[in-house]
């Protein structure tokens, strides 16, 4: 047991040691200090299994001599000195975290040896308290963000689900009900719009499917050998060929992207999320600039547009599942797009950042290992 006695009478430290002498040097060690100071110092670069703590001590007095000692280092059983019996200061010392009080001229060391040992088992127990304690809070506060993630999830859903459902129903009540009197044209796009409302029902249900638990949903990391120049031509065409409208993209590519080795599925999302967003959040179109760079086994990937920006209050709230921001206006979405792209990146141990401007624009910017850390 190694012991620390912080005692300033030389009389009274003379008397513990002799207690300590009579229990045979192989079981304790003590080491003395008249300061509480010096008591303070000693714990930071030692470790000691109790404390003998004299109350009146030449840099502190009474109460706070424990309180002090406590806030200092408060993982350490603590048996108090005092000089009277007196039950109402043990009652105060034990308040002020102290495990136990020792009257000086009552010391045994039967009396000492046990009240050390009661010390030091009282501590641990209490530190076991406080960890459970800590165990229990922390797992209800994921049950809290676990509860706010459904209830989120349910009135995003009730929504996001509704409105297109709502559609493919007074669409086919229309088409069943006027069949004979609508024209050809009308037809046709009563049955668009059924097939876009079917098509946002899926694209829904595919990114609750991601981002749902590892097994249901396919963000797993299976790296394998990709160049990624023609990776980034080919998914950039695709968009051009969907999103025509009213955007065009440049790509600009740089360094020898040709030999990565990453997760083809995993990046097929980050980029057409960040794309298809570039696109969707600049209604009155512009260029998309999509730029990639190889270099030091790093591959930055930034995708830029002249759209909506994004509010300041909005940019650290981006990532998170279900999350829109306040500028968004009739645009359609779930706010789950961005919390896939984490993932993904997350996935690849990658970094991603966002430098926005309101009315200016947006540039997302992501960088991911061209391998593997450990595949070399
Ligand atoms: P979806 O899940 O269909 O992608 P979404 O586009 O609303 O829906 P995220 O892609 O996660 O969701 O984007 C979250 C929010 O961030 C968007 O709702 C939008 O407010 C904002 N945002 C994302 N990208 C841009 C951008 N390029 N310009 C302006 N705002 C953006
Ligand atoms: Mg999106």
């Amino acid at each position: 047991m190694h012991i620390l006695l912080v005692e300033d009478s030389p009389t009274d430290a003379d008397l513990i040691r002799q207690n300590f002498l009579r229990l045979g040097k192989e079981q304790w060690r003590l080491t003395h200090v008249e300061r509480l100071s010096n008591a303070i110092a000693q714990c930071q670069e030692n470790s000691f299994d109790v404390v003998l703590l004299d109350l009146g001590l030449p840099d502190s007095d009474g109460l706070e001599t424990v309180a002090e000692f406590r806030a200092s280092v408060p993982i350490m059983p603590v048996v108090v000195l005092t000089m009277m019996d007196d039950e109402e200061l043990a009652l105060q010392v034990m308040a002020h975290g102290a495990q136990d009080y020792l009257v000086k001229d009552q010391i045994t060391t039967q009396l000492l040896v046990r009240s050390l040992r009661y010390a030091i088992e009282r501590e641990q127990i209490f530190q076991q308290l406080k960890n459970s304690e800590r165990k229990i809070l922390s797992a209800w506060e994921q049950e809290q963000e676990l509860n706010l993630l459904k209830s989120s999830f349910i009135s995003m859903a009730s929504h996001e689900f509704r409105t297109p459902m709502t559609t493919i129903r007074t669409s086919v009540e229309l088409l069943q009900k006027f069949d004979r009197e609508l024209t050809e044209q009308k037809r046709d796009d009563y049955f668009e719009r059924i097939k876009a409302a079917i098509s946002q029902i899926i694209h829904l249900l595919d990114e609750i499917l991601l981002l749902g638990s590892g097994e249901a949903g396919g963000l797993r990391y299976q790296p394998e050998p990709l160049d990624l120049e023609k990776f980034c031509a080919d998914l950039t065409e695709n968009l051009r060929f969907s999103h025509s409208q009213h955007c065009t993209i440049t790509a600009e590519y740089e360094g020898d992207c040709s030999n990565a080795v990453m997760d083809a599925a995993l990046l097929w999302h980050i980029l057409t999320n960040l794309l298809s967003n570039a696109i969707k959040y600049s209604p009155s179109g512009g260029n998309i600039r999509f730029s990639l760079l190889c270099q030091s086994g790093t591959a930055t990937f930034q995708v830029q547009d002249h759209g909506l920006g994004i509010p300041l209050k909005d940019q650290s709230h981006l990532f998170e599942t279900f999350y829109r921001c306040s500028n968004v206006g009739k645009i359609q979405g779930t706010g789950l797009g961005l919390a896939i792209v984490k993932k993904c990146v997350d996935l690849h141990q990658g970094d991603i950042q966002v430098n926005s401007e309101l009315e200016k624009g947006t540039m997302f910017t992501v960088t991911l290992p061209i391998e593997p850390s450990n595949s070399k």
